[in-house]
């Protein structure tokens, strides 16, 4: 039932500040990005490892988690995409009110590889206390039946030629006007050079993948992607090249006057290994037009993929949530990803990357959440390894994005792998994210098995690294300062 409506930009923001995705207060200080001293995943992966060697009950010391998110009266207060707020008693509400019985249900369905209704996702993404347990539980237990106690991790090397960029995505703090000095740092293009130069250095300290993403360059054409390609793979045949978001390749197609399917033909004959998931961020376009306006559609999103999985390019899926979204953006977003691996087998990973909101410019204009909550981020692992399975086998934790410890409790909430090491992470710490730029495999290796966990190294496609690159992988010295240089376009 719906009690009012008001429209207040003051309001709006003072309550997408405090609230979570069903309009409940929020509880905690904690947003993705932010280290704290007292970091209370720590406790939830401790409880759990102890669970894990002596059998022990952990759902009382991991309750503290959900319960903080428990409604403290019967009215949730929700920021609708417009900016309107509804006032609502019950309805956001029913979300506690299903019994036991029924989640037992979803989840047994779930595990048996069933496609659940948009409904019953929303019903599993609006669980709290003991249901939120349940939840995790199941995920893990799958996971354990699909991947057993093996946890993988890429050495791989971020190389984000530009942060000049056309496009407005409202969440990005990544990207610079061409001549504008702003927040963190200034407008950069990497010279070819450098970026072999990379490539080459990144294989000398043991890693398999170069990831490469950037901005939308308002001078790059299909050509100059090519010719990032060809640079890289001249310095390091061997690489995987895991690179160009569906933007990127959709961009290059256009300003070439070729279909996306011939562009991407050209970019596999020219080496290009995988396509990142990158640029979905929530796949409904009543959230994407005010989330990215002039990116793509829903639609076109799921064209370059399915054209890529057609040809036999491989890719990675995300999802960017937690800012003006709500369960059922998320359900709608796992059926599109669920649906299309369905019919192409081409995803080899879901990544949920949580919304990291301090130089967000939606964020910043009061238009956004402080990114996902803890119980939020936990679910959206656990509700993806659900209802993805049996097509989609592996769920990343995103180290940068939820810190180390948030990693690990991820790893008990359904996920299998720990993403790449990264050397040079950058957009996450553009949005304001204070998790570090690199990995080490060392470090890596230790955060696994310090929960009782295997590691493994493997490669973009999830076989596993040579054992030359495994070994300069752990002699590997540190990386040479970066220099990056002043536009010059
Ligand atoms: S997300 Fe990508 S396309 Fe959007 S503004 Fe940032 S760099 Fe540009």
């Amino acid at each position: 039932m719906e009690w009012t409506c008001l429209q207040d930009s003051c309001i709006t923001s003072a309550v997408l500040k405090n609230s979570n995705s069903l309009g409940f207060a929020r509880g905690e200080a904690w947003s993705p990005g932010i280290s704290t001293s007292s970091d209370s995943f720590k406790e939830l992966c401790y409880s759990r490892k102890s669970h894990f060697i002596s059998n022990s009950d952990p759902i009382n010391s991991t309750s503290l988690l959900s319960s903080n998110e428990y409604p403290s009266s019967e009215a949730a207060i929700c920021v609708g995409i417009t900016g309107k707020i509804s006032i609502t008693r019950d309805s956001a509400c029913t979300v506690t009110a299903h019994s036991r019985g029924d989640i037992s249900f979803l989840l047994d369905r779930a595990m048996a590889g069933d496609t659940l209704l948009e409904e019953e996702i929303v019903q599993l993404f609006s669980c709290m206390g003991e249901e939120f347990e349940q939840i995790c539980r199941a995920a893990d237990q799958l996971r354990t039946t699909v991947n057993g106690n093996k946890v993988t991790y890429v050495i791989n090397r971020n190389i984000n030629y530009t942060n000049v960029c056309s496009y407005k995505c409202q969440f990005c703090a990544f990207s610079k006007g061409k001549f504008t000095d702003t927040l963190r740092g200034k407008p950069y293009l990497l010279p070819l050079e450098e970026i072999a130069r990379r490539a080459y250095e990144a294989w000398d300290r043991g890693a398999t993948e170069i990831c490469m993403q950037g901005g939308i360059h308002p001078e790059f054409t299909g050509e100059t992607y090519l010719n990032i390609l060809c640079c890289v793979k001249s310095a390091v045949p061997d690489v995987h090249v895991h690179a160009f978001s569906p933007l990127e390749v959709w961009q290059g197609a256009k300003t070439l006057g070729l279909s996306i399917y011939d562009y991407l033909l050209e970019l596999r004959k020219a080496g290009l290994g995988s396509i990142p998931g990158t640029a979905a961020e929530i796949l409904d376009d009543r959230i994407r037009d005010v989330l990215c306006p002039d990116k793509l559609t829903t639609q076109e999103w799921l064209e370059v993929m399915q054209t890529a999985h057609s040809i036999g390019l491989k890719s990675t899926s995300t999802i960017m949530f937690g800012h003006l979204d709500s369960p059922h953006h998320w359900a709608k977003h796992l059926l599109h990803l669920r649906s299309l691996q369905r019919e192409t087998g081409g995803f080899t990973e879901f990544v949920p990357l949580p919304f990291i909101h301090m130089e967000a410019p939606l964020f910043l204009k009061g238009k956004a959440r402080r990114g996902p909550t803890r119980r939020e981020c936990l679910l959206m692992h656990a509700i993806a390894r659900l209802v993805l399975h049996p097509y989609i086998t592996n769920i990343q934790a995103s180290w940068v994005k939820m810190g180390p410890s948030g990693a690990q409790a991820l790893l008990f909430a359904g996920c299998n792998d720990m993403g790449g090491t990264l050397m040079n992470e950058s957009i996450t710490r553009a949005a304001g994210a204070s998790h570090g730029e690199e990995l080490p495999p060392l470090q890596m290796e230790a955060l696994i098995r310090s929960i009782g966990r295997d590691p493994e190294q493997r490669t973009t496609l999830y076989s596993a690294a040579s054992p030359e690159q495994v070994k300069k992988s752990f002699a590997a010295g540190p990386l040479q300062i970066l220099k990056y240089m002043p536009t010059t376009g």
